[in-house]
């Protein structure tokens, strides 16, 4: 330990401040838990770089990404939630009090712990692409598909979450072109299957992106067939990116089982880790569904998870 790190002993430490993150912290808060969250690099989460989020429910108008964020940062903290901003950078759950450092300066020793840390979508590494991000670009077709409705799109991978949103958006837009890099599909044949048969989708195999097109706003999509070098640009005005996602949970692997992507391992139907008194919730331990309120319901999860836990073990 470095001579001048703190050392803090917490009921309840929240790791991420996401969706899941912000729910554990409200129900951990009102049932006297005393949370304390540590927000990460990423205050708010995925959601923060999402313009409107027209599928959570209770907004019948919509509402941004970022101040629905703020939004539930302020409702954690109206009953207690301790919101700090630091980077938990290493762990220790060997004993039964579990230990986290933050920042390297603060040392903190936690009955029980929600990591929340989420997930972060994968990106092709295009300058255009970080630039249209949010103009266009977008790394969730259920999200984002809807602005597009009648319109002509692309979307890149060839998974199955590529094949399950290039389906979905093909039910709202008039074309999509998927692209796929190599010459087959690494989706489920199932999956698959429907793309091929969906008449609006035209799947392009041994094709990858160059360039996405636009100053201010997607224009184009300029692609080229990496076995006959041909290139051409196809006219869309959404570009989806669905490469995968790689969930922020590096710190933990020592402690906890993982998938081999390095999705968190829960009891199924509860949010417990193999570690007692460690829960997991949100994107970190979830690549099936991904969405803002299932993360806000396994956030829930955690926080009635913890309780019980502090009650059996007599500190709470
Ligand atoms: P995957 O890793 O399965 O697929 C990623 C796809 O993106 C591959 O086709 C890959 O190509 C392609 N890709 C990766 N990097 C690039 C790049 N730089 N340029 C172009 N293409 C690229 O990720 P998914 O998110 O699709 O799926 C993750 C997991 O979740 C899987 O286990 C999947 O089965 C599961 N899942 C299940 C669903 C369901 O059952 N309903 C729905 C969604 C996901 P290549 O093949 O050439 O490597």
């Amino acid at each position: 330990m470095e001579e001048n790190t703190t050392i803090e002993h917490h009921k309840c430490l929240i790791i991420g401040s996401g969706p899941a993150g912000y729910t554990a912290a409200i129900y951990a808060a009102r049932a006297d838990m005393n949370p304390v969250m540590y927000q990460g690099l990423q205050p708010g989460g995925q959601l923060t770089i999402t313009n409107d989020v027209e599928n959570y429910p209770g907004y019948p108008d919509g509402i941004n990404g970022p101040s629905m964020m703020i939004d539930f940062q302020k409702q954690a903290e109206r009953f207690g939630t301790d919101v700090r901003f630091g980077l938990v950078t290493k762990v220790d759950f060997s004993g039964s009090v579990h230990k986290v450092w933050v920042d390297e300066k603060t040392e903190i020793h936690a009955d029980s712990i929600i990591i929340s840390t989420g997930a972060a979508a994968k990106w092709l590494g295009l300058e255009s692409e970080q630039r249209l991000n949010g103009f266009g670009v977008s790394a969730c077709a259920v999200c984002d598909g809807f602005f597009y409705k009648g319109q002509d799109v692309a979307i890149v991978g060839g998974g199955d979450t590529a094949a399950e949103e290039a389906t979905y958006l093909s039910k709202l837009c008039k074309k999509v072109y998927m692209l796929v890099r190599k010459d087959e599909f690494r989706a489920s044949n199932i999956m698959a299957q429907r793309v091929m048969e969906a008449e609006n989708i035209e799947v392009l195999f041994n094709h990858e992106v160059e360039e996405v097109l636009g100053e201010k706003a997607v224009e184009g999509v300029a692609v080229i067939n990496n076995q006959t070098k041909e290139k051409r640009k196809l006219n869309v005005t959404g570009f989806f990116v669905a490469i995968g996602h790689k969930p922020n949970t590096a710190i933990f692997k020592d402690w906890l089982d993982m998938d081999e992507v390095g999705y968190l391992k829960v009891t199924p139907g509860t949010s417990k880790t193999k570690v007692p008194g460690v829960f997991a919730s949100g994107d970190a331990a979830d690549k099936v569904y991904r969405q803002a309120v299932t993360a806000a319901g396994t956030g829930c999860m955690a926080a009635l998870d913890a309780e019980r836990y502090l009650t059996e073990i007599g500190a709470h």
